[in-house]
């Protein structure tokens, strides 16, 4: 058989392995930070419409600048972010992740590098492997917070061309202050200048508010939304970015041509008429995700202060530690995701039910530990 290894492949490909979280067929499962709820019924009827009107037309090319979804998404992004942007500042491609990879085959690319505050997204160093484009392990404190002095430092000395900030971050939670990405914005300008992304995938699910208004007066600064999360269309795959519209004119530049289908055209614009429906859940969500922090945190596991849809816990000592406990709580049910943070666990907010089914497997754990200690 042949083994990848064995292909002309890239060399900085070599024994890598690609991006998963591991589906297993269980009862409970909180590891990848969907929205728990399916679609409400009238919506599903909508997008069943509206795709039908669009197969009408699917021997044509989708509309390529995807203007009608840039206007409605514009239309969201102000109503909620504090902000106002026109189609013409939004850019919409197939996940927030091949947003982050247009950007990337613009801004970075062969000799060019960028630079995350890690543990952070994973997707932001692997798209960044996929094009080319050198990456730097950025640090943050011990409370996962980012430390504002240490990174613009590393921001001073690396010089980077691309600069992630996460907020609220994936796999921690934290949420980072406006000061932060005004200092790392700032450090990123004066050292080359560059291009800085903040990513806000679950910023709906956020204590604080959104980091749009930012924009203003900052053409080197991107702020990446994705469906995928509070909207609960995660199947849908639809990212989108707001920005200066120069940055908007420079992905195009790389865009593959139609990359927007219209069947996801139309969908995402049925999903859109029904937005207050949608997010009507992420209060519910923000509720019980306030409701894990607070029984782990009696329990007595240590808690990251969480402004998304999930809660990272620990702290579990000792090599691999994180990994049984992962595996007790599978044993027990439930599946919750190892990033790979050595201590920790990261668990997504679900249904009340899932939640209880997850906050008694923990229990039980706990109870257990103690027990033979
Ligand atoms: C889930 C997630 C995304 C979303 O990716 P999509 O391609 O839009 O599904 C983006 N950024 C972060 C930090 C995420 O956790």
């Amino acid at each position: 058989m042949t083994r990848i290894d064995d292909l002309p492949i890239r060399d900085e490909l070599r024994g890598k392995s690609p991006y998963g979280a591991p589906q297993l067929d269980v009862p409970v499962r909180l590891n990848t930070n969907e929205n728990p709820y399916p679609l409400p019924e009238p919506l599903v009827e909508r997008i069943a419409e509206r795709v039908r009107e669009a197969a009408r037309n699917l021997n044509r090319y989708p509309d390529r600048d995807a203007v009608e979804l840039r206007t409605e998404l514009a239309r969201y992004l102000t109503r909620t972010g504090g902000y106002e942007v026109t189609a013409a500042h939004v850019w919409a491609a197939n996940g927030s992740n091949e947003v982050l990879q247009q950007l990337l085959q613009t801004f970075g690319g062969p000799g060019r590098t960028a630079i995350g505050f890690e543990p952070s997204y994973s997707m932001h160093s692997l798209i960044s492997r996929g094009t080319g484009t050198g990456w730097i392990s950025g640090p943050r404190n011990d409370d996962f917070t980012i430390n504002a002095d240490l990174a613009e430092q590393a921001i001073a000395e690396n010089r980077p061309d691309v600069v992630f900030i996460t907020s609220p971050n994936n796999p921690t939670g934290t949420a980072v202050p406006a000061e932060t990405v005004l200092r790392l914005y700032d450090a990123a300008q004066a050292a080359k200048p560059s291009l800085v992304v903040v990513d806000e995938a679950y910023v709906e699910f956020s204590h604080g508010a959104s980091l749009l208004p930012l924009l203003e007066g900052r053409p080197n600064l991107v702020v990446s939304r994705t469906m995928s999360k509070a909207f609960g269309a995660a199947g849908l795959r639809l990212g989108y970015l707001a920005a200066d519209p120069a940055v908007v004119d420079a992905v195009q530049l790389v865009r593959l041509p139609y990359h927007l289908s219209a069947v996801t055209q139309a969908t995402a614009l049925a999903a859109l008429e029904h937005t207050d429906t949608l997010l009507a859940y992420v209060d519910q969500l923000k509720q019980e995700r306030d409701r894990i922090v607070r029984e782990l945190w009696e329990m007595g596991y240590e808690v990251t202060a969480s402004d998304a849809n999930f809660v990272q816990f620990g702290r579990f000592e000792g090599e691999g530690a994180a990994h049984d406990v992962w595996q007790q709580i599978l044993d027990r049910g439930v599946l919750v995701r190892d990033n790979g943070v050595p201590g920790w666990l990261r668990v997504t907010a679900g249904t009340p039910a899932e939640n209880d089914a997850f906050l008694d497997a923990v229990r039980e754990l706990k109870k257990e530990q103690e027990q033979s200690a």
